[in-house]
């Protein structure tokens, strides 16, 4: 990263590549995760490589809901441990929830080197290491999750997720709240709150959320969770890239 100089127009596209590129050396992102980022970093430059009002509006949406759950839990992948683990540290301490990893590709390897590579940005607990319970619906490894982490949670936070998981937490009942650049991919699709932005900027900005909503009261986030419009959300995005900015 620091041979990226500051000042270059696209500095936070090649920082974020790079981080990318420094999971995969270090064992905490799947090969695959660099085909993830280079589709997301083209969605990202259609819609001009910035927080829309829009996808404000939904991180404000997901503090919400964040702080009005029972059991929160923010899911953790090789590509968001690469790119944001002191944020989603930050984050889970603000709205009191649980991190855990939750791999599409599971090894032993990758789960420990996530979670250690987490607990050196700060974070106590980091759940997803027993997977002891089964998300329904999905083949047996892809299903794997703690009993007492993603299983048991009513409102999940899966950024880059895949579709097929992104569906089955959702027929789960669960509040999914989904980051994700692509607003026709399936996984914002089925999301209660879609999150079109860069995760690199949309953590942050839940958690800018989730402190000055920290002394609300419940009437005001109910009221924030309601106003939502999902699918207003996605239409926004999807005509932000196709008309340009
Ligand atoms: P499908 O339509 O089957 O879901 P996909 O292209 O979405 O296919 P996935 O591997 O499921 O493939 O998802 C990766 C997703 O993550 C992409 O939609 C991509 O836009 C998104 N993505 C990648 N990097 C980022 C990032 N930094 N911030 C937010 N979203 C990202
Ligand atoms: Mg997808």
């Amino acid at each position: 990263e620091s041979e990226i100089p500051a000042d270059h127009p696209r500095y936070t596209d090649l920082v974020t590549r790079h981080r990318i590129e420094r999971g995969v050396e270090k064992g905490i992102t799947h090969l695959q995760g660099m085909h993830a980022e280079g589709r997301g970093s083209a969605f990202d430059y259609l819609l001009g490589e910035e927080t829309t009002p829009s996808a404000d509006d939904a991180e404000r949406a997901a503090a919400a809901h964040l702080l009005l759950a029972d059991r929160p839990v923010l899911s953790i992948n090789g590509n968001v441990a690469a790119l944001v683990p002191a944020e989603m540290v930050a984050l889970a301490d603000a709205v009191d929830a649980d991190l855990e990893v939750n791999l599409f590709n599971r090894t032993p390897e990758r789960i420990d080197a996530i979670a250690s590579h987490l607990r050196k940005h700060g974070a106590e607990d980091v759940k997803g290491i027993e997977a002891d319970a089964l998300i329904p619906g999905l083949e047996h490894e892809r299903a794997k999750v703690d009993a007492d982490g993603i299983y048991a949670a009513d409102v999940v936070l899966v950024p880059l997720e895949d579709g097929d998981r992104a569906e089955a937490l959702e027929a789960m009942g669960k509040t999914e709240i989904v980051i994700d650049l692509n607003p026709l991919s399936r996984s914002p699709r089925v999301a209660d709150v879609p999150i079109v932005d860069n995760i690199v900027r949309a953590v942050p900005n839940i958690t800018a959320h989730a402190r000055e909503l920290a002394d609300a009261d419940e009437a005001t986030l109910e009221a924030i969770v309601t106003n939502f419009d999902a699918q207003a959300a996605l239409e926004a995005a999807e005509a932000r890239i196709r008309s340009g900015f």
